[in-house]
């Protein structure tokens, strides 16, 4: 659920001054989509985003606006594996207004749950003279610190 104090805490991603800020036009569906992601702690699939839309949404449509928001950098996509994307709104510094920097995430493979790890910046590598980068892609699995102490106990 979309609390009051997620919203405020989320003040500068709210969706309709995310779609404003980006030229977008406003629809029901991209409002929605970007509500379900500000209301998420951890990244979503489409079919998790979908699935707490609570509105028919077409897949075609669902996908469509989820690769105009990445493609506009509203939202971050997070390669899984070839088959899973999941998809996450990145945090804001509130003060300068910067994106953030690269981070690793980490996958649980008990709970599925995929969460940016905002602390934890992705090392630089060196790169053979003529390589460019263009993005990182870092992503651990394992089992996160609830699941971890589940099995313990
Ligand atoms: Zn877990
Ligand atoms: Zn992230």
């Amino acid at each position: 659920m979309i609390t009051f104090a997620t919203m405020l805490q989320k003040e500068h991603s709210k969706p309709t001054q995310l779609l404003k800020a980006n030229k977008l036009n406003h629809t029901r569906v991209r409002e929605t989509i970007l509500a379900v992601l500000a209301g998420s702690d951890v990244a979503l699939s489409a079919n998790e985003i979908s699935s707490r839309m609570e509105m028919d949404c077409d897949r075609v449509t669902l996908y469509r606006n989820l690769k105009t928001f990445v493609e506009k950098g509203i939202i971050h996509q997070i390669f899984i594996d070839h088959l899973e994307s999941k998809y996450v709104l990145p945090e804001r510094d509130v003060h300068s207004g910067n994106g953030d920097s690269e981070h690793i995430h980490f996958k649980c493979i008990h709970c599925s749950t995929v969460q940016c790890l905002h602390d934890y910046p992705v090392a630089p590598v060196e790169l053979p003279e003529g390589f460019e980068k263009l993005e990182t892609n870092y992503v651990i699995f394992g089992l996160c610190n609830t699941c971890n102490l589940k099995d313990e106990s």
